[in-house]
């Protein structure tokens, strides 16, 4: 009873001095955003990470998390040590801009995904950015590129899986640009998401929509959509996609 006694005072003494809420703030999860600044201003005026950003801060599966925003023409390219030590998840968007992405930083970012496990997730153009041709090892090329679809019918492929928690089975996006099959990586049964790639003379094309692959300590997931000239960062199943792929690339089961 005197032990007892003793641990309840020592609890309400640390609600009062404040070491509980200190606690609660260590454990703040961090996800940060990054992009290259190239998408188009009128229908990305916050650029695709903060259109992504907005709707991970919208998100209830992520309420507590800390939702940070960074950009190559930031200090330090967007990732300082600090930042990139607190992340732990980052999000990765680039385009046209892969070659200014500096290779120690590449560096940095490899071994905080491979030996600390910070979780890593590419976006679309980011196939060909220097830290996802890094983590994958391999070309990372798709067989085509092509300006040639309408839209994209995205399908759930695993309905169990936690990335595809909450999403419609089948929905559409506009999309103007289809990266057709395969895709250069390495090999895995972990695909939640396939689509339909709709050309404008009428092909329908499948193709893989969504990877997840561990690599070293970490998770690391593909979402293949997201091209500049459609903004489908602002569609509500794709909002979903991004904050259940953030909670699972943190190690969230
Ligand atoms: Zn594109």
């Amino acid at each position: 009873m005197k032990t007892m006694a003793t641990a309840m005072v020592l609890a309400a003494g640390c609600a009062v001095c404040g070491c509980v809420a200190l606690g609660a703030a260590a454990e703040r999860k961090t996800v940060v955003v990054w992009s290259e600044g190239t998408a188009p201003k009128n229908l990305y005026p916050a650029d695709i990470n903060g259109a992504i950003a907005e709707g991970l801060r919208a998100s209830d599966a992520l309420k507590g998390w800390e939702v940070v925003t960074a950009n190559l023409s930031d200090p330090e390219q967007g990732l300082p040590d600090d930042v990139l030590a607190r992340a732990d998840v980052l999000v990765w968007w680039g385009h046209k801009k892969h070659g200014e992405v500096k290779d120690a930083l590449v560096d940095k970012i490899e071994k905080r995904v491979k030996e600390e496990g910070m979780g890593f997730i590419a976006l679309h153009s980011a196939h060909f950015a220097k830290p996802n041709k890094r983590l994958m090892g391999t070309p990372c090329t798709f067989a085509a590129y092509v300006s040639d679809t309408t839209e994209t019918m995205v399908k759930v492929a695993m309905p169990d899986h936690p990335i595809a928690k909450g999403v419609k089975a089948e929905f559409t996006v506009a999309n103007d640009e289809r990266y057709s099959d395969p895709y250069a990586v390495p090999p895995t049964d972990e695909v939640p998401f396939t689509g339909v790639q709709v050309h404008k003379n009428g092909t329908r094309e499948p193709a893989k929509m969504g990877f997840c692959w561990k690599v070293g300590k970490a998770r690391f997931f593909y979402f293949q959509l997201g091209h500049e000239t459609n903004p489908i960062y602002f569609d509500p199943e794709i909002r979903k996609i991004m904050a259940n792929a953030v909670l699972w690339a943190a190690g969230t089961p």
